[in-house]
């Protein structure tokens, strides 16, 4: 079994959020870099430069943002996009017609929507298996499988894939294993200690934190993958603007003070929820009674802020999303404050209904994003809410 968390970096994890993207600011001496806010640079001569030609190449507040990101995941090279989409689109150009990915069935919504609405239609093939079954990975592959995607937890299932038996499955098949760390952050799952190539986040999430910023990122420790990504990053320009960037990399600065929060809150109302209605309708990895608990404790160093609870209608999931006075129902999540959704409706409403079925995604699913709230206010208005059910 990897040891998740021990790696080489110089420095543990918040001083390396907080410096990793440090450098001297030879003007003024500023503590935090300045948002660049420039489309181009002046040049010396005729191929001279101070490394900067033209902005959709290179920002230096981006690569203050890059550098942080590709630091916390133990990765080599970061590149910051302008949404997470935005980002995965990216990623896709590593492929060609004719190329075939094996995808978790659970996946973000969005995620589905552009392998299915969009990009089966140049030509890449897509299979959704249940990724929790690692065999079930297996059989999907085929000569053509140049990569296997997951997402672990997943959204809104809280489903675990086992990262490493993934990673040996893509490695086995000459593919890269490409994994979405938005729910578990750098801070609980660290993919590449296990074997992951490519660990893309929609940075709107955890990363950032507040709820201000649209963005996406995608860290690799390959030089070869690398120079691809940086190549597709400049030529097909999905890329962070400025000041999104710095407001990220302000926002991670405190990512590992924000997650133990989020993960302490999603505990009690985890616990809570379970006591209340029954443990086989509260899904949490953190629970005992979640299937998957044990590989969640190997996989992850902390189970974060997200619980999905199934109370059984939609008429119901709206009597508590209406009663709710704390929690806020709205899409997103991993911003400090609490949120609470109805992924049927919401952030999945772009998958069929027979196709959320099969899933397992119900009419009666609601889904809460945790925030970093005091857990006593966040136990009341969760008891207040889910009374009476
Ligand atoms: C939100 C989300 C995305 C999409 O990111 P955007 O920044 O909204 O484009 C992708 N994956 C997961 C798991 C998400 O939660």
């Amino acid at each position: 079994m990897t040891r998740v968390f021990d790696d080489d970096r110089r420095t543990a994890f918040g001083t390396t959020a907080i410096h990793a993207g440090e450098r001297e600011d030879p003007l003024a001496g500023a503590i935090m870099p300045p948002v660049y806010l420039t489309s181009t640079y002046v040049q010396q001569g005729l191929g001279e430069n101070k490394g900067y030609e033209y902005a959709r190449g290179k920002n230096p507040t981006r690569e203050a943002l890059e550098r942080t990101i590709a630091a916390l995941e133990g990765a080599q090279h970061g590149f910051a996009f302008a949404s997470g989409m935005g980002c995965l689109d990216s990623i896709m150009k590593l492929f060609k017609s004719g190329d075939h990915i094996v995808c978790g069935a659970n996946v973000y919504g969005g995620t589905f929507r552009l392998f299915d609405k969009l990009l089966q239609h140049m030509g890449l093939t897509f299979s959704y298996v249940d990724t929790t079954d690692v065999q079930r990975i297996e059989d999907a592959c085929t000569p053509h499988t140049r990569a296997i995607l997951v997402e672990t937890p997943t959204n809104p299932l809280m489903q675990i894939t086992d990262l490493q038996a993934a990673a040996d499955v893509a490695h086995a098949h000459n593919a890269l294993l490409i994994v979405d760390n938005t729910f578990a952050t750098p801070f609980f799952q660290q993919p590449f200690s296990l074997g992951a190539d490519i660990v893309f986040h929609s940075a709107t999430k955890f990363l950032n934190g507040h709820s201000d910023v649209i963005c996406g990122v995608a860290t690799v420790i390959d030089d070869d993958l690398a120079a691809k990504l940086q190549f597709i990053h400049n030529a097909a320009g999905a890329v962070a603007g400025p000041f999104d960037s710095w407001l990220v990399l302000r926002g991670m600065k405190t990512l590992h003070l924000r997650m133990p929060a989020h993960d302490r809150n999603g505990r009690a109302v985890a616990a809570y929820l379970a006591g209340h209605l029954g443990d086989e309708r509260v899904r949490y990895p953190g629970l005992e009674s979640h299937p998957q608990h044990s590989l969640a404790c190997m996989q992850m160093r902390g189970m974060g802020g997200m619980v999905t609870v199934d109370v059984g209608t939609k008429a119901l999931a709206n009597q508590v999303l209406k009663k709710v006075r704390i929690f806020s129902l709205a899409e997103s999540l991993g911003g400090v404050e609490s949120l609470i959704s109805h992924p049927a409706s919401m952030t999945h409403a772009s998958v069929e209904p027979e196709r959320r079925a099969a899933l397992g995604i119900t009419e009666g699913m609601v889904r809460l994003s945790c925030g970093v709230e005091d857990t006593s206010d966040l136990l009341q208005d969760v008891e207040q809410a889910f009374a009476g059910l």
